[in-house]
């Protein structure tokens, strides 16, 4: 059996290190955590244990603008930096946190809730993952993306959910291209970034290639509005994202939205109920349902909806909510109290509207933000609960008879990110994964990212991909647009100039 544990090593590290930084944290610009101009903090909690473990500097506009000059200052470097040595410092980064990846990945479920065998075998590996995937596409990038530029200084907002992974997601891609970059992680979990621009300075990235500014949606916002800046990537809330098209609109500036989802979970009759089952574990209490592409609508095929709700409440019975850090924990704690209190929320809506709870007997702890993994079933396609993204361990199950049906009731929602099928019918599977409009779709399996794979989604899920081929594409222009004269550059045409 493998040792999920967080070696005791670890955790004394990540004690010390939170000790050591206990007077606060700067920014990371220009290769040094700087002195925020205004002596503004906030505090970040460990939604387990309900305590304080850190203080951080609330980013405002002047800091927003010294991290974007720091970028932009950096860019004729690192953007002429032959391809095959920028992949030397991406190999370097992916190493470097290979080398910390117990460190980081107790630092993350400490930081966000998460259980620790998710942190240490899916988040922080798919992180050096990325950076390695990326090292190899720096070396390529001359021969596969001939006539391309890199875009210039990106302006990356990222959500809570995943916070080291979705840098990486973020950071890898962009230098890559050749970008400099200006990050701001989530407010409720901002400290992987910070250790990883540790990890820059002690892997030698050149400074003002990645600068981290942390703070909370007013410095966001600053970062989005910033002149300086020629691309916005942003994964979030779909009223956040909705927010930043409105004031990126005729700005110039390249955008990328990675939104919410509500994504169906086919199970038609002749699948394979039990892996169906693990399927759902998997789709929506992975990271507590807090997952942009959680499997959160389960569409059962009528004949089988009642044995496979009857199996799926036994299996809920043996998941284990509680301390993120004991490896024998399936569901860890919600990610702060006001998300808590969405859900409480929402699952209150759902009762009033008519449909039917289950959460089995778990045990929960006493403190901290707990949610117990929770199923409605006899839902109303129409109703709230069925719309809304919850962002909590809660799926809704609604029930169909004919693949069309499936099909039209998948596609009955405002976002589009995955989708997850199950039938042992391979044809009917693959028949019904083209009629479903998500930027995902799964057969037989959920919740499988890799980054040779772009991801992304349709509809109110946003735009633009994330990995592979496609994902880089978001970092680059076409070499003529960069090599237009400026406006400024342009002698004014008047009219009297003509002939
Ligand atoms: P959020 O939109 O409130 O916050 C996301 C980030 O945006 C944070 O860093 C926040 O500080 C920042 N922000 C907030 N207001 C801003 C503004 N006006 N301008 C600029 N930045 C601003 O979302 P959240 O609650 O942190 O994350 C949960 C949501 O993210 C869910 O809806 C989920 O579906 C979505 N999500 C999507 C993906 C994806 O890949 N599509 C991945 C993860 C999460």
């Amino acid at each position: 059996t493998m040792d999920y544990g967080p070696a005791p090593e670890a955790a004394d590290h990540v004690r010390e290190w939170l000790k050591a930084h206990a007077a606060g944290f700067g920014h990371f610009i220009d290769g040094r955590f700087t002195t925020p101009v205004a002596d503004q903090t906030f505090e970040v909690r460990d939604p387990a244990r309900d305590e304080t473990i850190a203080t951080v500097s609330q980013g405002s506009s002047q800091d927003v603008d010294a991290a974007v000059e720091a970028a932009r200052a950096a860019l004729a470097g690192w953007s002429a930096t032959p391809g095959h040595i920028r992949a030397r410092h991406l190999y370097a980064l992916a190493r470097h946190i290979q080398k910390r990846e117990r460190f980081l990945s107790v630092l993350e479920s400490i930081d966000n809730g998460k259980p620790i065998r998710e942190s240490r075998d899916i988040d922080i590996p798919l992180v050096a993952r990325h950076f390695y995937h990326h090292a190899g596409w720096a070396e390529l990038i001359a021969s596969e993306f001939p006539d391309h530029a890199p875009v210039g200084v990106c302006g990356q907002i990222i959500p809570w959910n995943f916070p080291l992974l979705m840098l990486a997601w973020k950071i890898a891609p962009a230098l890559a291209a050749g970008n400099t970059v200006v990050l701001k992680p989530a407010e409720f979990t901002p400290l992987t970034a910070l250790a990883f621009a540790e990890v820059c300075r002690e892997a030698g990235l050149p400074r003002g290639v990645v600068n981290i500014v942390t703070g909370d949606g007013a410095t966001g916002a600053a970062l989005v509005k910033h002149p300086g800046i020629d691309k916005v990537a942003f994964t979030g809330s779909t009223d956040v994202g909705r927010l930043i098209r409105e004031q990126t609109a005729g700005s110039g500036k390249k955008l990328s939205l990675e939104l919410g989802g509500k994504s169906p979970f086919i199970v038609f009759e002749d699948a394979d109920l039990d892996g169906a089952v693990e399927g759902v574990v998997d789709a929506i209490w992975f990271n507590q349902g807090q997952v942009c592409c959680a499997g959160s609508r389960l569409l059962v095929q009528e004949g089988v909806a009642a044995r496979f709700h009857a199996k799926l409440k036994r299996r809920m019975a043996t998941l284990r909510v509680g301390d993120p850090l004991d490896k024998s924990v399936d569901v860890g704690a919600i990610v702060a109290p006001v998300q808590l209190q969405r859900i409480r929320e929402l699952v209150a809506k759902g009762e009033q509207e008519g449909a039917t709870l289950f959460q089995a007997d778990t045990a929960l702890p006493q403190n901290g933000c707990f949610f117990p993994p929770t199923l409605f079933t006899d839902v109303a396609p129409a109703s709230t609960i069925a719309e809304v993204e919850i962002f909590g361990p809660v799926a809704v199950s609604m029930t169909f008879r004919t693949p069309d049906e499936a099909v039209a009731l998948a596609n009955n929602t405002r976002y589009g990110l995955a989708a997850s099928i199950w039938s042992e019918n391979i044809n009917l599977a693959l028949d019904t994964a083209a009629k479903v409009k998500a930027g995902v779709v799964w057969v037989n399996s959920t919740n499988m990212f890799d980054a040779a794979a772009g991801f992304g989604g349709y509809k109110e899920s946003g735009f633009g991909r994330e990995g592979g081929r496609e994902g880089l594409a978001e970092y680059l222009v076409p070499a003529w647009l960069k090599s237009l004269p400026k406006a400024e550059d342009v002698p004014a045409l008047t009219l009297s100039a003509l002939p």
